[in-house]
């Protein structure tokens, strides 16, 4: 397929089709958060690619959620910020559920890194190809808090 425009609230709304009602009914509030209400968001790039992406950074979030749940029995949230900027677009995944460890946090985008006994170690390298070396962006991480937050930024003009 090639590179074209597409609209992030479109995305957006068919990954909430696909887990929102997972996220739901695992005590999670799930937030769109769209800085810009008025304004339709584009990206330039690979939608479906996109959409793996998001996906993967919700489940990560989601699934370290319903661990902490196990012990704390709280309701988790996952932000999903969208702000339009002067050459790109960002859309921040923001989850509440602890810190990522400063030993590891620069090596979470390296391919087969897991700290969980059944992971892949491979959605956020997947990740990093799709969003920089495909989509021309950037993907980072950082811990704010309690929170983590993981920052997308892509073109919204063809490139
Ligand atoms: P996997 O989910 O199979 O472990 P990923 O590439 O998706 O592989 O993630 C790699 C590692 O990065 C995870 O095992 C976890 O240690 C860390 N990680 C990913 N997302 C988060 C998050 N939202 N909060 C804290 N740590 C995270
Ligand atoms: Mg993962």
């Amino acid at each position: 397929t090639k590179k074209k425009l597409f609209s992030i609230s479109k995305s957006l709304s068919e990954i909430n089709e696909i887990i929102g009602k997972q996220v739901f009914y695992s005590n999670i509030k799930m937030n769109f958060n769209y800085k810009n209400e008025n304004e339709e968001l584009l990206i330039y790039g690979y939608e479906n690619e996109f959409k793996q992406v998001l996906l993967n950074l919700i489940n990560n979030a989601k699934n370290k959620i319903i661990e902490k749940q196990l012990v704390d029995n709280k309701k988790g949230t996952i932000d999903i910020n969208i702000q339009r900027c002067v050459n790109f677009n960002t859309i921040e995944i923001i989850d509440d559920a602890g810190k990522i460890d400063e030993k590891i946090i620069h090596s979470i985008f390296q391919p087969y890194f897991t700290t969980k006994n059944d992971g892949t170690g491979l959605g956020l390298y997947m990740a990093k190809v799709i969003i920089e070396d495909k989509m021309r962006g950037t993907i980072t991480v950082r811990n704010e808090e309690e929170k983590v937050i993981f920052s997308i930024k892509l073109p919204h003009k063809k490139v």
